[in-house]
């Protein structure tokens, strides 16, 4: 295809319908089915989508798929700006680079919400909101005080990133401000964590971090899921729902996918845990080599969608 028929596809190409047609007719396929592909991810903290959205996201990302995850919460657990800047959003730059397979080089996009790109591989972006995450899974007990819970549920009025109070989200402006990522972006697919409410089935509906479920796998009783997935989940799917243009909808069962048989072939599984090594080398949090703890490993095994 040559430059001069790609501009004028692209210039006429205000639809997608009238692209993939004329794409189709010229026999160039890496428009559509590669470069063209749009895959949004939403998650709550930095590691989320490395934990529960694998191998999906390093096949988008090998397929040469547009891909950008969004992290609404700065994955702070109430600790300093050092933590989840140096650390947590650093671990996901480097993870990211990783799957594309390019140096972990990043080109500022836009401030707020903050956007990266990736130098060598423009079509993987990364959007940081940076509001505030609860040093418990529950949502309890942290000093700030605010949360994606609080803001769903009206406890609170207002929501600011932790690198500017000036800035206040309303819960309608959250979904707005997620709602113009969406409408920029133009994904072909939404991808989110589970705000289902139904899983694990023995759980009652509703947020899953007020349900505790014993793991045999690990001998423990643990929380269902994290507060901040479930309703970073709610945001994203009011999100979707605004957003008018065809797409499709996936959601990604989080702690509790630990229930279900490990369903990553052996391979995946390797290069998981090998993306997800990079950035617990940068997370104090967790150990730098594998099974880092039982957990993570439980949850590097498994990838499922949440119905
Ligand atoms: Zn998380």
């Amino acid at each position: 295809m040559s430059e001069n028929s790609m501009a004028l596809m692209l210039k006429i190409g205000g639809s997608v319908l009238a692209l993939t047609i004329l794409v189709g007719f010229s026999g160039c396929q890496t428009l559509t089915n590669s470069t063209g592909f749009g895959d949004l991810y939403v998650v709550a903290h930095e590691d989320d989508d490395l934990l529960f959205m694998n191998p999906d996201i390093q096949r988008s990302i090998t397929r040469g798929h547009r891909v950008k995850t969004v992290y609404l919460t700065a994955g702070d657990g109430c600790r300093s700006e050092q933590y989840w800047r140096a650390q947590r959003e650093a671990g996901v730059r480097a993870a990211y680079a990783q799957m594309a397979g390019v140096e972990d080089r990043w080109v500022d996009v836009a401030v707020r919400p903050k956007e990266v790109r990736l130098l060598q591989r423009p079509q993987v972006s990364l959007v940081f909101f940076r509001l505030p995450s609860p040093a418990k899974e529950d949502g309890t007990s942290c000093p700030h005080g605010t949360t994606l819970e609080k803001l769903w549920t009206g406890s609170i009025v207002e929501l600011s990133p932790l690198d500017d109070p000036r800035v206040n989200y309303t819960k309608h402006g959250l979904i707005d401000e997620l709602t113009k990522v969406l409408r920029i972006f133009r994904p072909d697919r939404v991808n989110v964590l589970d705000g289902t409410g139904r899983n694990p089935v023995p759980c009652r509906p509703g947020n899953p971090a007020v349900c505790r479920v014993y793991y045999p796998a690990t001998g423990r009783a643990y929380l269902s899921d994290h507060s901040d997935h479930y309703y970073s989940a709610l945001f994203a799917r009011e999100a979707h729902a605004a957003y008018q243009r065809p797409h499709q909808f996936q959601s990604y069962r989080g702690y509790n996918s630990a229930l279900e048989p490990p369903n990553v072939s052996d391979s995946a599984f390797l290069e998981k845990e090998r993306v997800f090594q990079t950035y617990a080398e940068h997370d104090d949090r967790i150990d730098d080599r594998p099974p880092f703890d039982d957990f993570y490993h439980l949850w590097l095994l498994r990838q499922y969608e949440a119905r």
